[in-house]
């Protein structure tokens, strides 16, 4: 914990308000005295917009005095822009509750939805053992309903660019955007003998990013410090809040996938399916997603090795080795994946690896439960990200809240890092509702309590259940924890109770 002086147990007065007291004046020396507003987020991601954009659409808290910092150009997010084609390859399965929460706060209308795609099917298998699940919402609704949504696929940086067309719509009175800009250090304020106690108050120094000019002060001291600030996050360093954790040894490679039409024709039609295949072999899981006409997004879970190796090979052989990885046995995969790259660029020709691919499918008997073969992989569109477990010992300090990447990160393969950073936002936007509603401070510890006791366990139970299903799914081979983890697949497959409880605690 941060020290916190004798003005961390003081009622705060607010400086208005001190400025109205008879023979007081508030900060005669004003030019040092930052500038002061109610709630300061750090972090222009989907957390820290989602919560100013949650703010300003509250007729309770839309009259605080909000500050974003992001040391990104917001600008570039504002005027993203793709062909109707191509997508990016950071996309997000948004279950059911992240998006009403969206819905609520009016983000999803500046949302483009043409550019998202709904599921309502999931296949999860075992490369190893063959044991699967399978969740099928089409199932608990009628073929002329709409269809139940497992989740909503959305590229981050539409999600983003609609957080900020909600917050621009609500308007920039008593709202500071400091794009471009970086905070550089914080320090607990100080007590201005003319002007209000910040001693206990968080003061922000920020400054431009590369060549660009920060409007307005470069101080800034926060009633309430929000850190949307992700994995390294300064405010978190700043609150002395620990963490936990540890690097998986694993990187995400993502890529942005055209498939063949699906065969047979799903039913009900417009039924859309996300197909995940445990690699035990390998070091996780390669998932399948779907999005808008015909294209997937990839998320493979790999050793950094694989990795790199996977990211040097042609369209051709990646597009190979993604088809062998929901198709052939581990053996051949591990093969296929020590493969030699060949010498010379083989555009026109037939890849090494789509020779060995065809040739060995001829010999493996394919289940029903596969996703359309990958046609094309968009160019420039294959990277990847390394996968990390962190949890922080509590979300919230004097002054402070955590929410996001920056209170905890995940593994990907449950695809619910962005979500849990969305039900924190959507926590504590009522948190600071509920302050103001009842006249409390909103950097008090006791109004932050609730947003902590509500998130803290919900995150610790999902992020510590996807951690187990890694560690589980890790282990190679067909020994005892193999057959102990297809037993569990297999009897949860069969019992439509344990199912349904797993599939509603999927939509979040
Ligand atoms: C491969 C992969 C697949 C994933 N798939 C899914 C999925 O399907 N579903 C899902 O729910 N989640 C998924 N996630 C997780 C999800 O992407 C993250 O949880 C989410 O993007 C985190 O958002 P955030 O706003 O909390 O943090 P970030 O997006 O990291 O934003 C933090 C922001 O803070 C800014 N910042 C940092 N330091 C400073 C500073 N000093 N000053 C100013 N600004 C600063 C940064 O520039 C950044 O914009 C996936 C993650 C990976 C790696």
């Amino acid at each position: 914990m941060r020290p916190i002086s004798r003005s961390a147990l003081r009622p705060y007065v607010c400086p208005s308000c001190l400025s109205g007291l008879p023979g007081r004046r508030f900060a005669s020396n004003s030019s040092h005295a930052p500038d002061i507003y109610d709630v300061v987020c750090v972090g222009g991601g989907p957390a820290g917009l989602g919560l100013v954009a949650a703010l300003r659409a509250s007729p309770a808290t839309s009259k605080l005095r909000v500050a974003l910092i992001e040391s990104q150009d917001l600008q570039k997010a504002r005027s993203w822009n793709l062909e109707s084609h191509q997508f990016s390859n950071r996309v997000s399965s948004l279950t059911p509750s992240s998006v009403s929460f969206l819905q609520k706060i009016g983000a999803w209308d500046f949302l483009d939805t043409e550019r998202v795609q709904k599921y309502q099917e999931m296949q999860v298998w075992d490369g190893e053992t063959g044991s699967r699940i399978s969740f099928d919402w089409t199932m608990e609704s009628s073929p002329f309903e709409d269809l139940r949504t497992i989740a909503t696929m959305t590229e981050n940086a539409n999600l983003v660019r609609a957080l900020l067309s909600r917050i621009a719509a609500s308007g920039d009175k008593n709202l500071s955007i400091f794009s471009n800009s970086t905070v550089s250090s914080i320090e607990n304020g100080s007590d201005h003998p003319d002007g209000a106690d910040l001693s206990a108050w968080p003061v922000l120094s920020i400054s431009p990013t590369g060549s660009a000019q920060a409007p307005g002060s470069s101080k800034i001291a926060a009633r309430l410090l929000v850190g949307a600030d992700g994995i390294n996050s300064p405010v978190r360093k700043f609150a002395n809040i620990s963490t936990e954790g540890w690097d998986y040894n694993r990187h995400g490679v993502v890529a942005t996938l055209s498939l063949a039409d699906p065969d047979p024709v799903p039913f009900p039609i417009g039924t859309r399916t996300a197909y995940q295949r445990f690699l035990p072999s390998l070091g996780g899981p390669i998932a399948l997603l779907p999005l808008p006409n015909n294209h997937a997004t990839l998320v493979w879970s790999t050793t950094p090795e694989n990795a790199a190796y996977l990211k040097s090979l042609s369209p051709k052989a990646f597009i190979a080795m993604v088809n062998s990885a929901f198709r052939l046995s581990m053996t051949d995969l591990k093969y296929m994946i020590g493969m030699q790259r060949p010498a010379t660029s083989t555009l026109e020709y037939e890849d090494p690896h789509e020779s060995e691919l065809i040739w060995r499918l001829q010999h493996t008997p394919q289940p029903s439960h596969i996703p359309p073969m990958t046609m094309g992989v968009q160019e420039d569109s294959v990277a990847s990200f390394p996968l990390r477990f962190r949890h922080s010992s509590t979300y919230i300090s004097p002054r402070v809240a955590l929410v996001g990447d920056a209170a905890h990160v995940i593994h990907p393969l449950g695809g619910q890092g962005l979500n849990l950073g969305m039900g924190d936002v959507a926590s504590l936007s009522s948190t600071i509702e509920y302050a103001i509603n009842h006249g409390m401070d909103v950097g008090d510890l006791l109004t932050l309590e609730r947003y902590t006791a509500e998130r803290w366990a919900t995150n610790v139970k999902i992020g510590g259940a996807c951690d187990v299903l890694h560690k589980l799914y890790n282990v190679p081979g067909q020994g005892p924890v193999a057959w102990g983890r297809s037993l569990g697949l297999d009897i949860i497959d069969r019992l439509p109770f344990l199912k349904g409880l797993l599939m509603k605690n999927a939509e979040g």
